[in-house]
């Protein structure tokens, strides 16, 4: 391989590191950046993490789950966090920007001085709590899958904690049957959550429920992020289950303060507790407020919308509506399973060794074929669920190290590549090698039971179809979480282009997107965009064909979702409405390799016939109570769409500054005192903007700095417990405060009693008023 400027930029950016940290002397050691999803010179970031790893020489790989690729967006700037554990501390440094000047060598450790956190915190920013609750997660030894998911999350949380038990209390008493769904995106379950409560990207993420498989569903139907619903459909009877699940931050930490007597709260120490509950007893961590057998047809399709056939979506989805469920009367309640697993112990060592019988096996039937496979053949590619099954219960991202080692393949080659899969699915891979456009493929999987692999007949995967033509790092990336390719996911990339050029992100601001025409492209979206349904910006409200049609002068366009984009400083943001009509391809040209070319800018294609046109429907200002009516899904009477386009068009943004203060203040009647009117105040406040301003950096996470004003907090948890069930509707324009960022903050508090950011919790005694069975 050529030597690239971003694989040199990793090799030294690692030897600095490791002057600074002697990294490769302590081994223990763990990388944590934004390469792989950040831009370097305006170029996908892989060759700066295979410098990374040839730097550091085996200290650091894939498989021992030691670098974390932090998703971001293409315009976020390119960091490094290095960190190694010293004694019972942990040392970062820390880089920005890919400076090679570090901008913070220190403790980043869950038990530093309040003086030593607001030193981090004034370097760091909003990237204090990412960084810092990965390193502490890590050096407890959390599992490496669940630190890949909260690196796609961003961060590791209580949420991410509690997602995790929901999973293993589903499994073992509602356990998986079969899949179902339209052909390509079958799944064990459907998920619909409401976005803002952490939990949902793991839900996404290791049960492989993404929204562009139509697995996903979720707005604010309710103020509660929290809670969860799961579909298990019964493809023989034709009937569902469905088991509803939350999990209580406020009641969990009483249960912390209670068991180990503290009197403060770090999120750091709470963290470090509740992965030990995760793995001694999950099911403490949750609870199951419902679980319903009998789910008809209907009821799902009510629930998820429904799509007939392929394109065409018939029935709008109402989400988490917690007043239908309840109202209906042909539920019965679910009988249990008592699945009991067992958690191997498999060492990182017998893992490993899997991968390599894997790859000497895939070596051994290409030499029947009289085919020699080589090590670091770039025209091999290795298609795996490693990474994402679990066997016996145990992260299997070993398995990847064991492939490198015999076939040199590896992600940031492009070469060994992780299809998303759920983290009960089978341990299978394809070794596919491509000479032009030909492709020769062998597959198996591995059988746990007597430690074999069984060669397999047909392939497993189709992402080899678009591998002939080099798609761009990102685009694969989105591809491999999508679990497939296919026409219906092929636009995602454009539509992303259209978002960065059209509606580049300014200091403070984020984008939110909402999927309202969902298919197969949203899950490229959503990886590009760095969205995320666990932080409270992204929504899937699936709305009809019919109801996102555009008829204009060129044809017809399909309203595929909106996007915002959000400044947190002045609680306002700019919503516009995308459209997208497909290209036109000649006849028995191959889609993906037309599509590929215009991800990369190439119009000169002789089958292309038609360009494909993203454009704008409505563009708008916003202020933080329409936000919050556009994410519960609109008015009632009008739906999202419906109600961007009964904004004025002709207002500005100057228009909406002193309307917002009104509106945030009416916010807090949602259940999250103190959250906006605590970062409205905050900002005007003399919050250390500062430290963001030297960051360089455009996000920004309010719940960082909350600590500041915690005080008014206490009471808000007081409120939850008696609310009742009526007073919860869906479109409740009160219910939506969770886009505050308010329910996914982090908090980090020190000598404070019992302080907390409870968000959501106003709906709490609700939910849990009729738990009792
Ligand atoms: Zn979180
Ligand atoms: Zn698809």
């Amino acid at each position: 391989m050529n030597a690239t400027d971003a694989y040199r930029l990793g090799r030294e950016i690692t030897r600095k590191a490791d002057k600074i940290l002697n990294l490769t002397k302590t081994g223990d050691v763990l990388v944590i950046t934004t390469a792989g999803t950040a831009y370097y010179r305006n170029q996908t970031s892989e060759d700066v993490l295979e410098g990374i790893l040839n730097q550091a020489r085996g200290r650091v790989s894939y498989g021992k789950g030691n670098l974390l690729m932090l998703r971001k967006t293409r315009l976020d700037p390119l960091d490094f966090a290095f960190i190694v554990r010293k004694g019972n501390d942990l040392i970062v440094a820390y880089f920005k920007n890919a400076s090679m000047t570090p901008l913070y060598v220190g403790t980043v450790s869950q038990n530093m001085t309040l003086t030593q956190y607001q030193a981090l915190q004034k370097k760091l920013g909003s990237d204090t709590f990412p960084i810092a609750s990965l390193a502490n997660a890590w050096a407890i030894g959390l599992s490496p899958d669940i630190l890949r998911e909260a690196a796609f999350h961003g961060h590791v949380c209580l949420g991410t904690i509690s997602g995790y038990a929901m999973i293993e209390t589903l499994l073992k008493y509602y356990p998986a049957t079969n899949e179902f769904g339209l052909p390509l995106e079958g799944v064990s379950y459907q998920v619909v959550g409401v976005p803002g409560g952490s939990d949902d990207d793991v839900f996404i993420y290791a049960m492989d429920a993404t929204p562009g498989k139509r697995a996903y569903v979720g707005f604010n139907t309710t103020a509660d992020t929290n809670i969860v619903g799961f579909i298990r459909w019964n493809s023989k009877t034709k009937t569902g289950t469905l088991i509803i699940m939350a999990y209580s931050q406020q009641e969990l930490i009483n249960k912390y303060k209670q068991e180990t007597k503290a009197t403060a709260v770090s999120e750091l120490k709470f963290n470090a507790w509740a992965v030990k509950k995760l793995t001694t007893s999950p099911e403490s961590l949750v609870k199951i407020l419902y679980a319903f057998d009998n789910l008809t047809q209907d009821q799902v399709n009510y629930i998820m919308g429904y799509e007939p056939t392929k394109g065409n979506t018939t029935i709008s989805a109402a989400g988490l509506d917690l007043n239908y469920i309840l109202n209906q009367t042909n539920l019965v309640n679910a009988t249990p399973a008592n699945r009991t697993y067992i958690t191997g112990n498999l060492t990182y060592g017998d893992l490993k060794n899997i991968g390599r019988l894997a790859a000497e096996k895939a070596v051994e039937l290409f030499r029947a074929m009289g085919i020699n496979l080589e090590k670091d053949d770039y025209h091999l590619f290795v298609l795996t669920s490693a990474g994402y099954v679990r066997i016996n219960g145990q992260d299997t991202g070993a398995v990847w190290d064991g492939i490198f080692d015999v076939l040199g393949s590896r992600l940031s080659r492009k070469t060994l590549l992780p299809v998303h899969a759920p983290l009960w699915g089978q341990l299978k891979f394809d070794f596919c090698l491509i000479n032009g456009t030909q492709k020769i493929i062998r597959s198996m999987y591995y059988n746990l039971t007597t430690g074999t692999f069984t060669v397999q007949s047909s392939a497993n995967y189709i992402i080899q179809e678009v591998l002939p033509y080099d798609p761009p790092f990102d685009v694969l990336m989105g591809w491999l979480f999508h679990n497939h390719v296919c026409g219906g996911s092929s636009p995602g990339y454009l539509i992303a282009d259209y978002i960065f050029q059209n509606y580049p992100r300014g200091e403070n601001e984020k984008y939110i997107y909402v999927t309202t025409l969902d298919n197969c492209k949203d899950d490229i979206l959503f990886m590009l965009l760095g969205v995320s349904a666990g932080q409270g910006t992204y929504s899937n409200q699936r709305l009809t064909t019919e109801e996102t049609r555009l008829e204009t002068e060129g044809g017809m366009n399909g309203m595929v979702g909106y996007i915002v984009v959000w400044d947190e400083k002045t609680n306002t943001g700019r919503v516009a409405i995308i459209t997208w009509q497909g290209p036109r391809f000649a006849a028995g040209s191959n889609m993906y390799e037309e599509y590929i070319r215009l991800y990369k800018h190439d119009y000169s294609s002789p089958n292309l016939i038609a360009l494909p046109t993203v454009s704008k429907a409505a563009e708008r200002f916003i202020n933080r109570e329409e936000l919050n009516i556009l994410l519960s899904g609109g008015t009632g009477s009008m739906n999202a769409l419906q109600y961007i386009f009964s904004i004025p068009a002709n207002r500005t943004r100057e228009d909406l500054i002193p309307v917002n203060n009104g509106g945030s203040q009416n916010g807090n009647q949602g259940g999250v005192p103190g959250i906006p009117g605590g970062s409205t105040g905050g900002s005007t406040g003399g919050l250390p903007s500062g430290s963001h301003g030297t960051a360089g950096h455009a996000d920004y996470t309010p719940g960082a700095e909350h600590t500041a004003s915690p005080a008014d907090v206490n009471a808000a948890s007081e409120v939850s417990e008696d609310s009742p069930m009526e007073a919860k509707r869906a479109y409740e324009v009160t219910n939506a405060t969770s886009t505050s960022g308010g329910a996914d903050s982090s908090w980090y508090v020190y000598g404070i009693v019992g302080v907390l950011v409870a968000a959501g919790l106003v709906a709490f005694g609700f939910v849990r008023g009729g738990a009792g069975k």
